[in-house]
């Protein structure tokens, strides 16, 4: 990502980036280190890491970027570098830097400390291929997790027993880790959109939400499955249609040009027209990649247009308390004419005996 880092930097009025977030280290580098200090300016790229990382990196990382071996502290390292190449200005991420780090780093600092705004976030909205497709590989070894897991999905096992299957079998199929601790929450607990896995064991006529992922290189995928344990009422059957329709409006609306409040609006009205809108307490989608939330985002009041190249999740869902909740999650990639579906699971309503 050296060269379009390197162009957005011609657009800006500062010199150079610090990077000292580990996403996006990874994203400029392609180098994933829970340690380092990454320096872009027009001449070149700067890693610096500690032991521990310096000859994988040495291996790794591509051509234009100088990598070395921290001495004495990362600032030193900066500081001769901004030295060299004459910058005078270096903005830092102001979303991730603590105001401890800062205070240390501007001491430290020969050059001017600016804040960065969007100049990476930007950047990282707009996936090329080789992005979209770690998603994708990342995408179908959830889904693989998920077909290998349903048949062990019955009344007698517990939340924890589900969710523990899925996590080993995406580790196992290639995944390198969770992109968040997976969601299985079942029954009356189902109504929660962001409820942990318990001892709780699954009953006849339970919903079973479960929202998980991994990643590959460092890309997250995302999705949410309602599946029903032996059968599943009329009311809970209608719930479910309900979200599914709500879904597919959302992602048939889903292009460039559209607002990301258009798009949740469109899955919205659907929820509220057959009177769960209260229901529906949380946004339509969340950009996903490097991390499992970032921009863009689909909710209401985001004016921010769709382009092509976001990755979006889709997941409307309604949560009646006390008594159960459906979430269907797909991920979406906005094409030239409108969206891919990256999901390849079926979203017809699953009855699991
Ligand atoms: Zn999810
Ligand atoms: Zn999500």
């Amino acid at each position: 990502m050296l060269k379009q880092i390197q162009d957005a930097l011609r657009q800006v009025d500062f010199d150079a980036v610090l990077i000292t977030s580990p996403q996006n280290r990874r994203y400029a580098t392609g180098f994933p280190s829970s340690a380092g200090v990454c320096m872009i300016d027009a001449k070149g790229g700067y890693l610096f890491t500690d032991f521990r990382y310096i000859e994988a990196a040495k291996k790794r990382i591509g051509k234009g970027f100088f990598v070395d071996m921290v001495r004495r502290s990362y600032a030193d390292m900066v500081n001769a570098a901004c030295r060299q190449d004459g910058v005078k200005t270096i903005a830092y991420e102001e979303g991730f830097m603590t105001c401890a780090d800062y205070t240390q780093w501007e001491q430290a600092l020969e050059a001017k400390m600016v804040p960065m705004g969007s100049l990476l976030g930007d950047l990282r909205e707009v996936k090329r291929q080789e992005e979209i497709d770690c998603c994708i590989a990342a995408q179908r070894i959830a889904e693989r997790a998920l077909a290998e897991t349903l048949p062990d999905i019955r009344a007698g096992v517990t939340e924890k027993h589900i969710a523990a299957l899925l996590e080993f079998r995406m580790l196992d199929y290639g995944g390198e880790k969770m992109s968040f601790e997976p969601i299985v929450v079942s029954g009356k607990k189902s109504s929660m959109p962001h409820g942990v896995p318990s001892e709780k064991v699954l009953e006849p006529g339970d919903f079973v939400t479960m929202d998980f992922g991994c990643t590959v290189e460092g890309y997250c995928s995302d999705m949410t499955r309602t599946v029903a344990v032996e059968y599943a009422t009329e009311e809970m059957e209608k719930v479910y249609q309900i979200v599914l329709r709500a879904q597919e409006a959302g992602i048939a609306a889903a292009k460039p040009g559209v607002t990301g409040a258009m798009v949740d609006k469109a899955a919205r009205d659907i929820i509220a027209a057959e009177g769960y809108g209260a229901c529906f307490g949380h946004s339509f989608g969340h950009g996903i990649g490097i991390d499992i939330h970032e921009q863009p985002v689909a909710a209401p009041r985001i004016r921010k247009k769709l382009e092509a190249g976001n990755i979006i999740s889709a997941e409307p869902g309604i949560y009646i308390p006390g008594r159960f909740g459906v979430r269907i999650e797909d991920m979406l990639c906005i094409t030239p004419d409108g969206c891919l579906d990256l999901t390849n699971a079926p979203k017809q309503l699953t009855i699991c005996k």
